[in-house]
């Protein structure tokens, strides 16, 4: 039987009032052939099964934050999850919560701060919990609680043909690998269980320095990091000043619960790493360290790169400070790996480079188009810190090559993964993503 586009549920198509805000995601504006918002498990499987009678693309939306736009499409079908956001407590005991395909990190906190709760996943609130969830999810609480996969327990997904399935270690457990690190590849994933940390407020420092020695500082930071407890998780950011001249190095440090003394003497390093021009440091709600996150110019698009070292010796760090030197407008992050992260064995989930001691991300925006040329320039700047890489994670990278999954997936990973893929998904529905061609 065709399924009319009046059967489906809260759709819209050109010329609808709402089209053009529900077409466009942070990155891209698209122009679906229909938008869907469906409110149940049964209506994403109507969308499915009407995309591919349609020969549609379907794109898959949860918060609409991926790097690449994969959450709108040109001529597809968009099915937006938004309206499947609840966040449910299944177990006070075993803290365990059922969360909505398409609710956003900020959504789950509002549930989970009443009771002294978090998941470890990102630093933004608006960004979704599906797409964040399928790449790996790095935040705040990841050497204390690992990346948000390590706290996942089940999924249910609704397969290409339509069906319902529920993925977890003894149920589809190949599925259940793949979903945590092989992206939206299997299938749409409807909700998705973890199990919560008891963590309230945590100790969060920021601090700014100004003039610095760029490789010291990195230096500096990267031997106070591996002093460090897995309580303590840290990034450090070198970001261009506003109106140009040197740029801003600024480290923030967060400490998971701990008083206050453990705390400071767990902050005390980084406040020794250069001349420090402002400190905060101040016991938090987990929940509030979530940034709202800003929405680009129009016109302009974000090029991120990312690349995972096994160790930040001396000569990575000086190719990192020629990147950042390469162009006044890149900013580069430097994010500590190790602790919970590292504890999971390699082969337990795809995301796979658990050795990895940092995850180094160069980041800039450009126009849109690119008459100047910059992004070609940074890209090239950027592959002398690549070589120094192990892998990358996919959620943080705005190009999409065959290099690029080579990277993200060791080959032992990247067969198990085409396996999964010939099993749940044959056809190559779900294909508007990192794509993995079964
Ligand atoms: C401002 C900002 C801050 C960020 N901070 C962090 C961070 O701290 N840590 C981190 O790890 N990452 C971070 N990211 C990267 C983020 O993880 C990715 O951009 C991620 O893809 C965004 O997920 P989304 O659901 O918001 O995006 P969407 O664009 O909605 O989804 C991205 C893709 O994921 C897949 N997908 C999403 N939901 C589902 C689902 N329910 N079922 C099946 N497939 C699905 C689809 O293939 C979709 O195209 C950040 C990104 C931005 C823009």
């Amino acid at each position: 039987m065709v399924v009319n586009l009046t059967t489906l549920p809260d759709s819209v198509v050109p010329g609808d009032v709402g089209y053009d805000d529900a077409a466009q995601v942070l990155f891209a504006k698209g122009s679906p052939a229909l938008v869907v918002r469906p409110s149940s498990r049964a209506e994403v499987a109507d969308a499915v099964l009407h995309a591919r009678r349609r020969g549609l693309e379907i794109a898959v939306r949860s918060g609409g934050h991926g790097l690449l736009g994969h959450g709108t499409s040109d001529g597809g079908l968009v099915l937006d999850l938004g309206r499947l956001d609840a966040v449910n407590v299944l177990d006070m005991e075993r803290r365990l919560v059922r969360i909505g395909g398409g609710a956003t990190w900020g959504q789950v906190d509002q549930v989970l701060r009443p009771l002294g709760w978090a998941i470890s996943s990102g630093d933004t609130a608006g960004v979704g919990v599906g797409g964040l969830t399928l790449g790996g999810g790095f935040g705040w609480l990841l050497r204390e609680h690992g990346l948000a996969i390590d706290n996942l327990v089940a999924a249910r997904v609704v397969l290409a043909d339509g069906t319902l399935v529920t993925a977890s270690r003894t149920q589809h457990p190949e599925l259940f690998w793949a979903l945590r690190g092989g992206g939206g590849n299997f299938g749409v994933v409807v909700d998705f269980d973890f199990v919560a940390a008891a963590v309230a407020t945590v100790h969060f420092g920021e601090i700014t320095y100004r003039p610095f020695e760029e490789t010291d500082l990195l230096a500096g930071w990267r031997d106070a990091m591996r002093a460090a407890s897995a309580q303590v998780t840290s990034s450090v950011l070198l970001m261009p000043a506003p109106g140009g001249g040197e740029p801003i190095a600024m480290v923030r440090v967060c400490v998971a619960d701990g008083d206050a003394d453990a705390a400071d003497r767990a902050i005390e390093p980084f406040l020794a790493l250069g001349q420090v021009t402002r400190a905060t440091i101040e016991e938090r709600l987990y929940g509030d360290l979530l940034e709202a996150g800003g929405t680009p110019p129009p016109g302009v698009r974000m090029v991120g790169r990312n690349t995972l070292v096994r160790e930040l010796d001396d000569a990575t760090l000086d190719a990192v400070h020629r990147f950042r030197r390469s162009s006044p407008s890149v900013a580069v992050v430097l994010r500590s790996l190790g602790g919970a992260f590292g504890e999971v064995a390699c082969d337990a989930t795809a995301f796979a480079h658990r050795e990895a001691e940092a995850m180094i991300l160069g980041m800039t925006m450009v126009p849109q188009p690119d008459l100047t040329g910059q992004e070609d320039a940074i890209v090239t700047s950027w592959a002398e810190v690549a070589a120094h890489g192990s892998g990358i994670y996919l959620n943080f990278q705005s190009s999409q090559t065959p290099a690029d999954l080579a990277a993200a997936y060791p080959p032992a990973t990247f067969a198990r993964l085409v396996a999964v893929k010939r099993e749940y998904d044959p056809e190559n529905v779900f294909a508007r993503n990192h794509n993995i061609a079964p």
